[in-house]
């Protein structure tokens, strides 16, 4: 229901039946987004050409932006502001603990129409060594903090992201059996390395996805760096004839969920919040997700 309507708001086509974005308001140079498509587990259990031989059906110079592991202010508000300014709509894969500390912005996020999919309770980064029962309480709990946090279950779509794409086949079988896809990536942009600029970001990003032509793109909505490196990016993808996708899961979800109040306190120094315990484990040059490991390690089927 919420994606046919959110399609026929933003779908534009051309007379030469090429979809276009619609107009932004405020921002006639916005790179909006061309066209939503509805994405079943059932369909596509399994997505992304980094680990998968299946990825979204996109066609060329078509991208799927995605982020992982928010949401965390000020970042994430700066990205929603951003993706807000170009019309563009994206996929979240939140992590459970910090939905429940910033249950505002999970409800922002649904709210400005972006899709939400999850990304485990703790963001271990041990997934492929988990034992099935961790796998499954991780699993469990992250959707359900992120429901709770959205204050509706059904605006969270059945996607999962595993933490630093540590995939094993007892994982992927446990979140198959649980009606939930698979969402690894076609490009990544290295955003998660300390240090790392944005322009590099923005070097990388346009690489990769010009090496597939089309595809998933991971980024992280927690970092500085993505954040400055966003506009450029968008601004780039557009003057290349790219064209941004927003994916839905299929079935009835909630129109919008009731706002919350975003807390009086806030880091305007445009750095993460400390992170404690498991989730910041392996920050000494990863801030987060996807590992060399991760990535390098997996077959592609
Ligand atoms: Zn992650």
């Amino acid at each position: 229901m919420r994606g046919a309507a959110i399609a026929s708001m933003c779908l534009w086509l051309a007379g030469g039946g090429a979809a276009l974005a619609a107009p932004c308001r405020g921002n006639p140079a916005a790179i909006g987004t061309s066209r939503t498509i509805t994405v079943s587990p059932a369909a596509l259990p399994r997505i992304g050409t980094i680990q998968y031989s299946r990825t979204l059906p996109l066609n060329d110079r078509e991208i799927v932006i995605t982020f992982d592991d928010g949401p965390i202010p000020p970042n994430t508000n700066r990205i929603l502001n951003i993706l807000a300014s170009e019309c563009v709509k994206a996929t979240y894969f939140l992590v459970g603990r910090r939905a429940s500390e910033h249950p505002h912005l999970v409800r922002r996020i649904y709210n400005d129409g972006h899709t939400i999919g999850t990304h485990s309770q703790n963001h271990l980064l041990v997934f492929d060594r988990l034992e099935p029962k961790a796998v499954e309480g991780e699993v469990r709990d992250g959707i359900a903090s992120v429901q709770a946090a959205a204050g509706h279950p059904r605006a969270v779509a059945p996607y999962f992201r595993i933490p630093g794409l540590l995939r094993t086949r007892p994982v992927e079988r446990y979140l198959g059996s649980q009606a939930l896809a698979v969402w690894s990536a076609d490009a990544v942009a290295d955003d998660w390395y300390f240090g790392v600029t944005p322009q590099r970001i923005v070097e990388r990003a346009l690489a990769r996805i010009e090496a597939k032509g089309r595809g998933v793109l991971l980024l992280h909505d927690i970092h500085p760096a993505t954040a400055a490196a966003l506009p450029p990016l968008l601004k780039e993808l557009k003057a290349r004839g790219y064209r941004i996708v927003h994916v839905v899961p299929d079935g009835e979800r909630p129109k919008s969920v009731p706002r919350l109040p975003a807390p009086a306190v806030a880091d305007s120094s445009g750095n993460a919040p400390a992170v404690t315990g498991a989730i910041g484990k392996n920050k000494k040059k990863r801030r987060s997700d996807v590992t060399d490991r991760g990535v390098t390690s997996s077959i592609r089927r």
